[in-house]
């Protein structure tokens, strides 16, 4: 059953080159997929499509078989909770509760229930011990957890993460990944975009690859064109391949 389908998307910004080019792939519930491609191959772009900060120039995307295209980004956010590559920095004096509770309180969810939300939140995210430190004494690992528990709090039936472990070192990459995995197990439909191949094959259920804005593969044994142009085959689960 698909929560999430991409169809036939075309998209350029601002009516220059073609970035997206009839695009179309989907994402099952309860499924953690990897979108993966080189840097430039539009990842990022589809994400933002998703989330509502662009519009497609052609095609459709559907949640749970109805299009979203006339939805708001805050309509849309209630769905799909997005985790940027490059969030807004953090105000490094605030408080771990009052950074993930911030978003409960703009919609103005009440007090008690927005102490009830974010104090079980900070717990599934290994993160109710820290709640009254500022974000400043946290981890880089620890600090991508807080990102990660404001989306979560809002109780989004997906999440997508842009490059949830670039520049992580290994203990917080795997603190990060076992995190993420503990969440899908709870429910949670995952999309993780990333170009990192060892995170794909470890950690998806399946992989959608975009070269040049097109998909090339969407199956669990896929071609992989790596950097140097190489195709390589990987089945996942089975074969590590590393670019
Ligand atoms: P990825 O995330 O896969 O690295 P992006 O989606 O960020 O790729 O970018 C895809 C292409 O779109 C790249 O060629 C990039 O230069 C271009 N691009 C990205 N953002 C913009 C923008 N705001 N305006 C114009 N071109 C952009
Ligand atoms: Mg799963
Ligand atoms: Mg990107």
């Amino acid at each position: 059953e698909s929560i999430l389908e991409v169809k036939n998307v075309d998209f350029s910004y601002n009516g220059r080159r073609k970035i997206l080019n009839n695009l179309s792939f989907d994402v099952k519930k309860g499924e953690m997929l990897s979108v993966i491609g080189k840097n430039g191959a539009g990842k990022s772009t589809i994400s933002k499509l998703i989330c509502g900060f662009y519009k497609p120039t052609k095609g459709d995307i559907l949640y749970k078989g109805k299009s979203i295209l006339k939805d708001s980004i805050k309509e849309r956010a209630e769905k799909i909770g997005m985790v940027m590559q490059n969030p807004n920095q953090m105000i490094s004096k605030t408080m771990i509760f009052d950074e993930v509770a911030l978003g409960l309180r703009v919609r103005g969810v009440s007090e008690d229930e927005v102490k009830e939300r974010v104090f079980n939140t900070l717990k599934v995210c290994g993160l109710f011990p820290f709640r009254n430190w500022p974000i400043s004494a946290l981890s880089f690992g620890q600090k991508k957890r807080v990102t990660i528990a404001s989306i979560l709090v809002l109780n989004p039936d997906i999440i997508i993460l842009d490059e949830p472990t670039a520049g992580q070192d290994f203990n917080h990459y795997t603190e990060i990944m076992e995190f993420l995995k503990k969440i899908n197990e709870r429910g949670i439909t995952i999309i993780m975009i990333t170009h990192d191949m060892h995170l794909m094959v470890e950690y998806t259920d399946r992989a959608v690859v975009l070269c040049d804005g097109e998909k090339i593969a969407d199956d669990e044994a896929i071609n992989i064109l790596t950097d140097d142009g190489i195709i390589k085959k990987a089945n996942l689960k089975e074969t590590s391949v590393y670019q």
